[in-house]
């Protein structure tokens, strides 16, 4: 048990020099952690190691591997930062103090925690890699929470991954870790919700699961006679709190159609139409479930294609077609291209996990003017995590946004001066209001004035944080109020 050969089995053809990373941090951990134990009772070993297996599983490279065996040696005082920077140097030490929370005595409660997310955000946008490694050290927490001593701190872990780990983990597009997150917490953080969504998850399961067999018997046969032979065929069953999720806004279960999708690897992307083409003779699609996310990809890279059929026998099946590699990067996300096997030599792979998401570039401008830390959280919370729509400039750039988000919002996520002199907005090429929602999809085309300036108006029409600040800060540089024109009395 925990043996570092777990951790390198899972790395495809290591080097040498790999090896010998991972074997020294490895070894440098379990000494750093001796005889110190867990709130569960077991070694406390067992949790970095848990970690760096999940970093391995996610075919991250060796240094993120050892620093997460590492991660916990510096905050809890074992090693020195001198000490990890000499013996594995300066990347290394980077990521290690890139996760470590922030010290007790500096700040306490709520003010610790939106401070050490703040300083988790500013070490990502140096090194995406920080960030993967406090995922995976989350996940080994919030699996482990059942041994917590306070039923309160139990129930704050599992809120906080549903708040906010779990969202970050979708924003990278790492699905499976998603899913992970939020099934390991749920159970605390709604214990009477996930109760009950696991009762209805038993009954549809049974019922679902005998015609969905059929379903790809009858496939796998009718693909045969077309001569295509999938690389892979299997089911995906949602997940419970994805599944609960579904329930907020579709009442009825039988309404949920994607409960069980039959997901169909194909070689290449030919194959992937060709297999759409007899999957829609063999079987008629719902109307208006047929979507190409290969021809156009989800803003996080998904890509597949997904169709809803009905199979004649009352049932109703999602089924997802896609290559290896999109099936890939669809379980991993971004993991799959800071993966091990892709980095080449070291000036292409800095620039890799150099290169920052644009959203993680968004909190940290945004954070810059908030000052509680109440309101940082209630904002990362709203403003990144909410459901987004996903709009497009003319040229086709992706900018992404809170639901219910205006042309304004837009305005502002492109450029302050934009924002600043909004004269109007065409949505998919109409001119329309300033106060209408933008919906996923839109082509939204700003029209500037120079002469164009916020009013008060705006700020009843704006849902992200950015545009709201930048508003008031006009609003209140320009007193642009009637009263202004009034004679002054007395
Ligand atoms: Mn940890």
């Amino acid at each position: 048990m925990n043996n570092v050969k777990e951790i390198l089995n899972l790395i495809t053809d290591p080097s040498p020099g790999d090896i010998a990373l991972i074997k020294k941090a490895y070894s440098a951990a379990k000494k750093a952690h001796e005889g110190q134990t867990r709130y569960t009772g077991e070694p406390y070993f067992c949790h970095v190691f848990e970690t760096a297996k999940t970093l391995a599983e996610l075919h991250m490279d060796a240094e993120t591997i050892s620093a997460g065996l590492l991660h916990d040696s510096i905050e809890d005082k074992h090693l020195s930062e001198d000490g990890v920077q000499k013996e594995f140097g300066e990347d290394i030490l980077f990521l290690i103090n890139g996760v470590t929370k922030l010290g007790k005595l500096e700040y306490k409660g709520m003010r610790r925690h939106a401070e050490s997310l703040r300083k988790l955000f500013i070490a990502t946008s140096q090194d995406m890699r920080v960030l993967i490694i406090r995922l995976a050290d989350r996940l080994h927490n919030v699996k482990t929470l059942e041994g917590h001593p306070t039923e309160e701190k139990r129930k704050r872990i599992a809120m906080e991954t549903l708040e906010v780990f779990a969202p970050l983990a979708h924003r990278l597009g790492m699905w499976h870790l998603q899913g992970e997150l939020e099934d390991n917490a749920f159970k605390y953080a709604l214990p009477e919700e996930y109760k009950k969504t696991a009762e209805l998850f038993k009954q549809k399961i049974k019922f679902d699961e005998r015609f969905m067999e059929k379903a790809r018997r009858s496939l796998q046969k009718e693909l045969a006679k077309h001569d295509m032979k999938p690389v892979a065929m299997s089911y995906r069953i949602k997940r419970l709190y994805s599944l609960y999720k579904k329930f907020t806004y579709k009442k009825n279960i039988d309404e949920i159609h994607d409960f069980v999708a039959i997901r169909v690897i194909v070689e290449n992307v030919e194959d992937c139409y060709r297999t759409l083409g007899i999957v829609h003779k063999l079987w008629r699609p719902v109307p208006d479930t047929i979507k190409d996310y290969i021809a156009m990809p989800k803003p996080n890279g998904y890509q597949s294609l997904h169709t809803v059929v009905f199979t004649g026998d009352g049932g109703i099946v999602e089924i997802q077609i896609r290559t290896a590699q999109m099936h890939e990067e669809a379980e991993f996300g971004i993991a799959s291209h800071l993966a091990y096997k892709e980095v080449g030599d070291s000036v292409d792979k800095s620039h890799k996990y150099k290169a920052t998401p644009t959203w993680i570039k968004q909190i940290l401008e945004w954070q810059k003017g908030v000052s509680e830390s109440g309101e940082f959280l209630e904002h990362l919370k709203m403003d990144f995590f909410k459901n987004r729509v996903f709009v497009f400039t003319p040229t086709g750039d992706v900018i992404d946004l809170p639901e219910e988000s205006s042309a304004i919002d837009f305005a502002y996520a492109i450029h302050t001066d934009v924002g600043q002199h909004i004269s109007g907005a065409k949505i998919n090429g109409k001119m329309s209001s300033l106060d209408n929602t933008l919906n996923n999809g839109d082509i939204v085309e700003i029209i500037t004035n120079k002469n164009s300036h916020p009013t008060s108006k705006w700020l009843k029409h704006t849902k992200t944080t950015l545009a709201n600040r930048h508003i008031k800060a006009y609003l209140a540089e320009n007193d642009t109020s009637i009263f202004n024109f009034l004679p002054k009395i007395g």
